[in-house]
Parts: structure tokens; sequence; C-alpha cells
């Protein structure tokens, strides 16, 4: 096995179990790794401090699979981290009630690269990193021995960051069965199609599973716009709990047809319900313009900040959608706002949301802080697996 020696004073983080190691941090390698190889990593002392794998093209160099040196990376290894994570989602009570969850969240479930999605009978996988990606048939092999009751295994590699990783989008079939062109799931009572093979991520926004139910429990005798609808979750959960219209916002009419079909799918298609494409900045602001107004608003916008030097410009388009979020919201209204751009703290996007709406001269308070799902957990080590971060504001 290949061997990292870092430089000193660079194991801090490393000793803290965070599972990054940036190439600007280690002295030299000893040996030569091929793509995805796990390699032993020592200390300035030469004491080792566990194994990693080796992504050869990334500015993250090595990302850890154990902080046991004596512990070996092999079948038997990745075994009990699926076994474990698999454990974590079993004691979830609020997945009882949906059949598409999160079952492995990369570096959180101490799997880092490896994505795993749950729809139905089905599972969806994303290998982000060159050691995820070099272990893919294995992973596929585990998940079908630990969960037998699953038809099929599908690969949805085609995320950017593998670009960094010196890896190919790649999709198609891991093990198992094709999907099928839509797999129907629940969540709660409202249900979705999911289009495992086109649709954004690996199908769904599982991540905002306990967010919408909030919304629900909020929305009775409302009228709720819905901003970044993609295929309606946030809306039809609003009409479920008793919203008395909901308009249904998004740039995409594949996305917009979706929402439509899960409308009628979930007996929710009798209810008034508007479908509205376009640009969500332009379109609030001819509702600003032409004076209407709501009494629930979600603004969910897909991850503004890619990466550290788009935050700046991601901060003046969310100021701009909150303001005008502000703007059409009645008195009494909630606005229920969400970023999901890893590189936003959630301090700096509630100044965000204050200057928005001080900006709209409107007076407002937190009622609740939102984040992600519990299927998305953050590991304490690793502040990095939490993105999303939301606000449910109340504005006088
Ligand atoms: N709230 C959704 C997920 C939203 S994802 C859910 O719970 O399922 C973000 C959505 O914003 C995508 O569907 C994308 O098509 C849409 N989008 C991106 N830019 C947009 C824009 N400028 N105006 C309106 N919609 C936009």
């Amino acid at each position: 096995m290949a061997i990292v020696h870092l430089l000193p004073d660079r194991d801090r983080s490393l000793r803290r179990h965070h599972p990054w190691i940036y190439t600007g941090a280690i002295a030299r390698i000893e040996g030569t790794p091929t793509t995805g190889a796990t390699i032993q990593v020592v200390d300035v002392g030469g004491k080792p401090m566990g194994s990693g794998a080796f992504s050869p093209h990334s500015q993250i160099a090595v990302r850890m699979w154990t902080f046991d040196p004596a512990e070996a990376v092999d079948e038997a290894f990745f075994r009990r981290r699926i076994a474990r994570a698999l454990a974590a989602r079993a004691a979830l009570p609020e997945l009882a009630a949906t059949n598409a969850y999160r079952l492995i969240h990369g570096e959180s479930d101490g799997l880092p690269g490896l994505i795993v999605d749950r729809y139905g009978d089905y599972l969806v996988c994303q290998l982000t990193s060159a050691g995820a990606d070099l272990h893919g048939g294995l992973f596929a092999a585990l998940l079908q021995e630990l969960c037998p009751e699953v038809k099929g295994i599908y690969e949805r590699s085609d995320v950017d960051s593998r670009e960094k990783e010196g890896l190919p989008p790649e999709m198609g079939l891991l093990a198992g069965a094709e999907p099928p062109p839509q797999i129907e799931i629940h969540e709660g009572a409202c249900r979705f199609l999911v289009d495992v093979r086109k649709d954004q991520k690996t199908g769904f926004y599982l991540d905002q599973r306990d967010n919408r139910a909030l919304v629900a429990r909020y929305a009775a005798g409302r009228e709720v716009l819905n901003c970044f609808a993609y295929t309606g979750a946030f809306g039809l959960h609003a009409l479920a709990g008793g919203a008395t219209a909901v308009v249904q916002l998004d740039s995409a009419a594949r996305a917009l047809t979706v929402a439509r079909a899960n409308a009628e799918l979930s007996g929710l298609g009798e209810r008034q319900s508007e479908y509205v494409e376009g640009n969500a900045f332009s379109i609030l602001r001819d509702y600003r313009n032409a004076g209407r107004c709501f009494d629930l608003v979600i603004l969910d916008p897909p991850k503004l900040a890619a990466h550290a030097g788009q935050v700046e410009q991601a901060c003046r388009a969310y100021k701009d959608v909150n303001l005008l979020a502000f703007k059409v919201l009645r008195p009494g209204g909630l606005l229920f706002t969400f970023s999901c751009s890893g590189n936003l703290g959630a301090d700096l996007f509630q100044k965000i949301v204050a200057d928005a709406a001080l900006d709209a001269r409107r007076d407002a308070a937190i009622v609740h802080r939102l984040s992600q799902a519990g299927d998305h957990p953050v590991g304490l080590p690793f502040p990095e697996g939490g993105y999303l971060k939301g606000l449910l504001v109340r504005a006088h």
C-alpha cells in the first residue's frame, strides 16, 4: 500500500476525524498509488493515522475510509459501513410514512463519495469520488446482499463534482432489473412520479421531506405560492394540508408536467392549482407590480453558489428573491425560505433574509429554523455534510 506523509502541523483536522486531506497538507507520497486506491496516511513522525482513497486529480487528494490504522479496508469493511447506514435509517421513525429516502449520505455515513437513494423497490447510486468509483461494483453487490427486497440498482453519476476527480459522467444499470420509466413514490398523503434516469439529482429532493410536512401543517386556509416548485412537492403538501389555492412556479416545463400528474395521482387534481412556467425572479416582480399577494410563499431555489467564488453573486440573488417574496406576502404571511448552497452558512443566510425584510419594509421574525431531513445526517466532524438551511419567517 502506498503511504501519504503529511506535513508538520497539517494533521490537525485529521485528528478531529475530518475525512478530507488537501494536496497542500501532503509532504510526499511513498509509492505510486493508482486512481481510487486505498493508501495509508502517516503523520510527520511516521505514525499511522488510518487509510483513505487516493484522488490523483483532485484538490482533495485523500478521502479517509477509516481513522483506525489497524482496520483493513476490504469487503467486510464496506459491508459493516453499509449495514451501519441502513440500521441508522431503520431507526428513523419519520421514514415510516414514505418509501423514498437517502440510504447513504457519503462522508456523514463514513463512506466518502457514495450517495444511495431509495425510490420504492429501486436504489439510485451516485459515485462522486475516485475511491467510491473504484468500488462501485462491490457497493452494488453489497447493497443487493443487504437489501434483498430491492429489484434493481441504477447509477446516476452524472454530477459536476466528478470532473474535479478526473472521472467521466456515468449512467446506467449497476445491478438487478432496469427501473421502470417512472417509479411511484409516496410521502405521507402525497404521491409522486420519479424518473431516475432523467430527473434532477437522483430523481427527487428527498432532503426537503420534513420541511414539506411543516408546510402542510401551516397551509390550512392559505393561498400559497410555491417558487422553484420542481415536480410540485411543497405545493401538493400545502394542498393536502388545506391550502385554498396553490401556484406552482418553475422554469422547467417538464417538471411542471410531472407536477400536474402528481396532483392527479395524489387525488388533489381538482383543487385550485395554477402552473406557471418562467423565471421566478421576473414573475415575482410581475406579481409585485400587479399587487398580487399570497399568505404563504415557498422559496427553494437551486444551488446559487456552486463554489466559493460565486458566494457574493449568490448573496445578491438570494436577497433579491427574498425581498420580492416579502413584497407579495400579505400581513401575517409566512415565508419558507431555503438555501442549499453549502458555501453559504446559516448565519449569512439569516442576515440576507433580514436585509431583504428591511428593504421590503416588513417587520418579520423567525418562527422555525429549518434544515435537511434526518436521512441526510451531518457527521459531527464533517460540517460540510450540512448544506440545506432554511427559515420559516412570519411577516407582520
Ligand atoms: N422545491 C422542490 C425542489 C426545487 S429544485 C422540491 O421540494 O421538490 C429547484 C428548481 O428550481 C428546479 O426545478 C429548477 O427547474 C428550478 N429553477 C431554477 N432556476 C429557476 C428560475 N430562475 N426560476 C424558476 N425556477 C427555477
